[in-house]
């Protein structure tokens, strides 16, 4: 059986102040047993976080690390200084960083090994831009994110990394991708991951969808057979829309 992951990605809002009441609402709401909920604040907000969770089952995500382990990098934050703040998940690959920070798919690749080397989860994301999409290269560009991430990984590293599929051109858009697209690309991603390692493995790896997941979307999505959650932003920094996602299985 996957697992099934509802993970909530706060993005760059949220204060010390504002978050202990987002996370209040989720303590004090319910969601199936075998619904692992998972949230990423900001760093700064990581240690009242996760004092505040910390006789739940809510699991606590950073958004990013850097890829050494330490030295004389300012402004950066290495995983041991997230595993001591009580951190178990990491998001690496977004789109955002991809974008912004200029991010390409060897950073990313270093960093998931840090990651993982020093005893983190990860959420590896990776989509298409709708420029990719729209000339039929999708399934290609998402190929070759996870053959230059995923695939240069050991079977015992790799499967702790969950995957998100994220198309570009639906993260916070409003856009989401039909439940027929997305099943077709998390269906492909599996037998990516099925050729490089094999059926088992594959078949035991979770792959959320992110992009517009709301409420009134995440049932028709979470029902396909490959679907198994989701990466969700702007819903995520609503309790009970959040929890109604998580709901949604
Ligand atoms: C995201 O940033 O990972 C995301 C899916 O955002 P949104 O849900 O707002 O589209």
């Amino acid at each position: 059986m996957r697992k099934k992951i509802v993970a909530g990605n706060w993005k760059m809002n949220t204060t010390v102040e504002s978050a202990p009441e987002l996370v209040g609402g989720l303590l004090d709401a319910s969601w199936p047993d075998d619904v692992q909920l998972i949230i990423a604040p900001p760093f700064t907000q990581l240690g009242v976080v996760a004092q505040q969770i910390q006789s739940s089952n809510i699991g606590l995500s950073a958004q990013n690390c850097h890829e050494k382990e330490s030295g004389a990098y300012t402004g950066e934050i290495s995983v041991a200084m997230l595993e001591s703040a009580g951190v178990e998940y990491v998001i690496l690959g977004h789109s955002e960083r991809r974008t912004y920070f200029g991010e390409d798919d060897n950073l990313i690749y270093l960093k998931t090994k840090v990651a993982l080397k020093q005893g983190l989860k990860v959420i590896l994301c990776v989509g298409e831009k709708l420029s990719e999409r729209e000339i039929d290269n999708h399934f290609k560009v998402v190929q070759k994110q996870i053959e230059n991430t995923l695939c240069l990984f050991g079977k015992t590293e790799a499967a702790n990394i969950v995957i998100a599929y994220e198309p570009v051109w639906a993260i916070g858009t409003g856009k989401t991708a039909s439940a027929e697209q997305a099943e077709e690309m998390h269906g492909f991603i599996r037998e990516v991951v099925a050729n490089h390692f094999d059926n088992d493995f594959a078949e035991g790896i979770s792959i959320l969808y992110g992009g517009s997941c709301k409420p009134s979307n995440a049932k028709e999505i979470f029902s396909q057979q490959n679907v198994d959650g989701g990466l969700i932003g702007g819903a995520s920094l609503s309790a009970e829309d959040f929890v109604a996602i998580a709901n949604s299985f």
